[in-house]
């Protein structure tokens, strides 16, 4: 069976690359019949931030995308916080001592830090593997008896993992195909700590191991990680689970990758939710800002990965259809903040009309404003020009609040000599309709135009210009009728004085 997860460090809010690799991963478990799992891996206490957890299920919960097994949905895997698995670790680490896959360093780190130092003069990187690895204080270099008596006075160490030497190892990536890697590039990278804390690399395999996961989906900023890996699960005598490293998501404009950074520059959201950081930043989420989840799905789904037709909509069930990893491509996918806005527009249109009234009105209550008109009639007339619900409100406040001011340049135009008059007169046939339906009233002044041979715009542009108070809007006569006769008469009363 399938067992894909997703594992998230909770040193902050999900980022759009994050969410895209929980999505492929949901994707490629419900494709595939398998299991989606949350697993929170929070081994760097240093780097941990309080309600970014929680923060990310909320942000997986709002997009549709839930886990099947993980963190509050304990299966038999569990736990699934690997702060909580902490005890199972040391033992793993023990067993590559035993194995001689491991060794025990005791370098300090002004001692590395004096290594690395020497190198840079010598115009050289300093790597902590076979190449030097006998010259440093580590269990290789020493004798038993000098290692056995630096842990018994207590002495700070780490685990480190052997890299081995002259070999060309084969990596298998389901989307990059077969990688090539000299060992001999690599460094003994630390598995484990002497405040008993294992590294990412140790928990991440041994966690992968023991919760039987099938397939690794992830950023490629891990690929560099895979050789060291692969290697673990050689020296444990495990299977490797199979490998997919998703592109990079560059940004919309220039080169480099994308950050949270630019979309605050450039005004995009690049987080699901909104967050708030300490020091009082908030970056904008896609939720608060109005998008709807299924147009921020259809939008992460094609950052790197496309169905090889013209098809561009996809509803989460057509994507789990679609989905394969061998369509996800190795270059860096561009960031589209504009895309992602027209599949915005596309959802919003398909939205239920009766949701989107209610989410308008509940955006009404919220700014105070008191629905004397026609809600439902204002959300049908204005919605296709709409992308966010709170266009509705850009585009159609004038139905709520009486013009105060008038666009000037439109006055301009529209006001004219006689205009005051003609509105007079626009003000009588209004009394005299009796049913106030946009027809009749359109009936009944379009009538007196054209029998007294007037030009439509002296008398259209003012009467807009009087109920909107700027050259925008719906039919005029839509307006009017929705204003209620009242209300009409009053706005061209307030225009003429
Ligand atoms: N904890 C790692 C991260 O934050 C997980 C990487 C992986 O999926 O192996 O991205």
């Amino acid at each position: 069976k399938v067992r894909v997860r997703f594992a998230p460090s909770p040193t902050g809010p999900l980022h759009i690359g994050g969410v895209r690799t929980a999505l492929f991963n949901y994707l490629f478990a419900k494709k595939h019949g398998g299991d989606f799992i949350l697993r929170i891996e929070d081994t760097d206490q240093n780097r941990y931030v309080e309600g970014a957890e929680a923060y990310i299920i909320e942000a997986l919960n709002w997009l549709n995308i839930p886990f099947d097994e993980g963190v509050g949905k304990e299966k038999n895997y569990g736990p699934y916080r690997q702060s909580e698995r902490k005890d199972l670790y040391s033992q793993y680490a023990d067993q590559l001592l035993t194995s001689g896959h491991a060794y025990y360093a005791f370098d300090t780190s002004e001692a590395l830090d004096q290594h690395r130092k020497e190198h840079e003069e010598n115009g050289k990187t300093f790597i902590y593997n076979w190449h030097n690895r006998l010259k440093l204080t580590n269990s290789l270099a020493l004798s038993e008896a000098e290692v056995q008596q630096k842990l018994q006075a207590g002495e700070e160490y780490v685990i480190r993992f052997k890299s081995p030497q002259d070999e060309t190892l084969i990596l298998q990536d389901l989307i990059r195909g077969e990688m090539q890697i000299d060992t001999n590039v690599l460094d003994d990278k630390v598995l484990f700590k002497s405040d008993g804390m294992p590294t990412y690399h140790l928990a991440n395999i041994v966690d992968d191991h023991l919760m039987e996961i099938t397939h690794v989906i992830r950023g490629e900023e891990w690929l560099p990680s895979l050789a060291l890996h692969v290697l673990l699960y050689r020296a444990f005598g495990w299977e490797s689970p199979q490998f997919a490293h998703l592109p990079l998501i560059m940004k919309p404009v220039g080169k480099g990758k994308l950050s949270k950074r630019d979309g605050d520059k450039m005004g995009f959201p690049v987080f699901p939710l909104e967050w708030k950081t300490d020091s009082g930043d908030v970056f904008s989420g896609y939720r608060e800002d109005g998008y709807l989840p299924e147009a921020v799905v259809n939008m992460l789904a094609f950052l790197g990965w496309n169905p090889g037709t013209e098809q561009e909509i996809f509803s989460l069930d057509e994507l789990v259809q679609s989905f394969e990893l061998s369509r996800v491509n190795k270059s860096g996918a561009k960031f589209d903040p504009d895309k992602t806005k027209w599949f915005q527009a596309h959802y919003l249109q398909e939205m239920d009309e009766g949701v989107l009234v209610a989410q308008f009105k509940s955006l009404l209550k919220k700014k105070g404003i008191a629905t004397t008109v026609d809600v439902d009639k204002i959300v049908s007339l204005l919605k296709e020009r709409a992308t966010f619900v709170q266009d509705l409100w850009t585009d159609g406040s004038f139905f709520f609040e009486t013009p105060t001011d008038y666009d000037e340049k439109a006055s301009k135009k529209a006001w004219k000599d006689g205009t005051s008059e003609i509105m007079k007169t626009v003000i009588s046939l209004m009394k005299e309709t009796e049913d106030f339906s946009a027809a009749n009233i359109s009936d009944k002044i379009k009538g007196w135009i054209t029998s007294n041979e007037m030009g439509f715009g002296s008398v259209m542009m003012p009467l807009r210009l009087a109920l909107v108070g700027e050259m925008k809007g719906p039919d005029v006569f839509e307006i009017a009728s929705l204003l209620g006769k009242d209300e009409s008469i009053l706005r061209i009363e307030n225009a003429i004085s």
